[in-house]
């Protein structure tokens, strides 16, 4: 039994790698040299799906002077390698290994002299196989689409993803988070292509040969894992934001919906700015379409890749754009990401977090509140239901990079910021994310800046949350009982931490309703059970633990199918219009429960509360 052999042995391998991850520290890349400027000349070679390279990348030493380089350069050829003096070039000695290129330079430099390096090289992209990630089976960096043209439909592209460190496929970088560096392209293509890439098309020069080079600038840092080059015969849909270029790029059957589809991009642009405070950063904002994608999109800054999924045609587009979260998601990263870096894999939440919120934030703007609760739910919910108890949000022990990209960072980040919105308020909250992103712009950040900015702001010490939510694990498992103590005139709630080995602290509170009067009592959920006694001279109508119904964990709510209507009928909270009818439904004996549902549930003014 070969076959099964086989499959054990494979088995027994994973389970030694699975462990053996546990015991390696994934520090953050340590800064030698520090990127500063890219130059990147590329002609593309469709026949080999390769392209020709010259880069001139200048550096200078981080701290300590150096005297050699380390680049990241994935599976290239090397042709030559030399400093730039005075305009001519000094070959240097260099050696490439294991995908670096370990270059001897031709001297110690200190930290106050920049160098340029020039290398001339050939990726190639199609042979190069990333290793040791389950997730990814293959990361090429630049993907050529069709390029014989041979698939008939399909249409030629070549498009680039960067994200985690494939970008040093395609050019020699120091591909790590925590670098960041301005950049000019030179890309020689067919001309009857367009391109697209970060910051400014400053040029177009045909060269008379049926090709034509497109010069494309950023003047500001970022890092590499968001450098863009998309080639391809698109059609360029043109919106403004204050005077700043705003544009989509899809396959030409789409070019009428373009703007159904990705129209709301200025008006996110302008609430996001508006919401932080901080101006849409960078120069232009141009999302395109990528065929075969391997992702579902692509915060490249100033340049998003979407998956073609974003392209919906007009028919499509009259049941709603299912693409409209995801826009807001990327053009979010443009600051939490592409500003402000995460500074090391580890901390990718402080890039997935924002971005995941960002679709709730946009979600209250566009389309109420009960829209925005709903998203907040759902993504708990992907959350509980991913099984990720056991990993913090913050973690320094990973099998793989590209297992950070999960539950934990996207959805249990985003409703972890939710909790911490609803504790420090809107307007602390929305200064707090301007203090980030003004300190520590066109840098890196990492949990610990996120925490320092929300205590400057508001005051208040926040160790406790972030040691709870991003440097520990889990959730809480909530026991709620309600009752009323009519002799004592005292309403009672009990609230047990079912969890195991864990007690988390929340500040929350608990809202007495009489009719559809709101009486609000903060309280702190601190111990393993929690007993809170409200005076209330008559039997309330509703006692609603954690009134907002914000809090991030499982609750069992020992509630009356009387309470649940009485939630239904006066909390306006689509959480608890929801559970109502969840409560109804299993108890279609009464007729209350009946009734309810058809003459109020059904009628419901949300359309998800209809449909449910
Ligand atoms: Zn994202």
């Amino acid at each position: 039994a070969l076959g099964l052999f086989s499959l054990l042995a494979a088995q027994a391998q994973n389970t030694a790698t699975e462990d053996s991850w546990k015991a390696v520290y994934r520090a953050t890349p340590e800064k030698v040299n520090d990127l500063v400027h890219t130059k990147l000349q590329a002609a593309f070679d469709y026949d080999k799906s390769q392209l020709n390279g010259k880069v001139w990348l200048t550096l200078r030493p981080h701290f300590y002077g150096t005297d050699s380089l380390h680049l990241d350069a994935k599976g290239m050829d090397i042709q030559s390698v030399a400093i730039v003096n005075n305009n001519s070039n000094q070959p240097l000695k260099y050696s490439y290994k294991n995908d670096v290129l370990h270059i001897n330079l031709n001297k110690t430099y200190s930290r106050a002299e920049s160098y340029t390096v020039y290398i001339q090289y050939t990726p190639k992209p199609n042979d190069y196989k990333a290793k040791g990630s389950a997730a990814i089976t293959d990361a090429k960096g630049m993907y050529f689409i069709n390029p014989k043209g041979t698939e008939k439909d399909k249409p030629t592209q070549i498009w680039t993803q960067g994200e985690t460190e494939a970008t040093s496929v395609w050019v020699p970088t120091i591909d790590k988070p925590n670098q960041k560096t301005t950049q000019e392209f030179y890309l020689t293509v067919p001309a009857k292509y367009v391109t697209l890439s970060n910051g400014l098309l400053i040029s177009q020069k045909q060269n008379g040969n049926g090709t034509r080079t497109d010069y494309w600038k950023m003047d500001q840092p970022h890092a590499p894992y968001l450098f863009f080059i998309g080639i391809g015969d698109y059609a360029v849909v043109k919106d403004s934001y204050k005077g700043k270029e705003v544009s989509y790029y899809v396959e030409r059957p789409y070019e009428k919906v373009a703007r159904k589809i990705f129209g709301y991009t200025p008006e996110m642009m302008k609430l996001f700015s508006d919401k932080l405070g901080v101006e849409y950063p960078w120069a232009k904002y141009a999302q395109i379409t990528g065929v075969d994608y391997v992702s579902g999109a692509m915060e490249n800054t100033t340049a998003t890749l979407h998956g073609s999924g974003a392209q919906q045609d007009a028919r499509e587009l009259l049941d709603g754009n299912n693409w409209e979260e995801t826009i807001a998601h990327e053009l979010f990263h443009q600051w939490f990401g592409d500003l402000v870096t995460a500074e090391s894999w580890s901390n990718l939440t402080v890039n997935e977090s924002f971005a995941n919120y960002s679709e709730v934030i946009w979600a209250e703007h566009k389309h109420g509140k009960d829209e925005a609760d709903f998203i907040n739910m759902r993504d708990m919910n992907g959350y509980i239901q991913s099984g990720s108890e056991e990993k913090h949000l913050v973690r320094f022990h990973y099998a793989d990079k590209e297992d950070m990209f999960d539950a934990v960072s996207y959805n249990k980040g985003g409703r972890i910021l939710h909790m911490l919105r609803n504790y420090v308020s809107d307007d602390a909250f929305f200064k707090s994310l301007n203090n980030y992103l003004t300190t520590n712009k066109f840098k890196t950040g990492e949990a610990h800046q996120l925490r320092l900015a929300f205590e400057e702001t508001t005051g208040k010490d926040l160790n406790w949350f972030f040691n709870q939510w991003y440097f520990s694990n889990g959730h809480p498992k909530l026991d709620i009982k309600y009752s009323y103590n009519a002799e004592s005139k005292q309403a009672l709630i009990v609230v047990k931490q079912t969890q195991a080995n864990k007690v988390y602290t929340l500040p929350t509170s608990i809202d007495v309703y009489y009719g559809n009067k709101r009486e609000r009592h903060q309280v702190w959920v601190d111990s393993k059970e929690d007993t809170f006694y409200i005076n209330a001279n008559t039997k309330p109508d509703l006692i609603q633990f954690d009134g907002d119904r914000v809090l991030l964990a499982e609750r069992k709510d020992n509630k009356s199918l009387q309470e649940h209507l009485h939630a239904f009928r006066n909390t306006g909270k689509y959480l608890d219009r929801r559970e109502a009818l969840d409560a109804a439904a299993k108890n279609l004996s009464k007729p209350e429960a009946l009734a309810f549902i058809v003459n109020e549930g059904l009628k419901d003014q949300f359309f998800r509360i209809r449909l449910l």
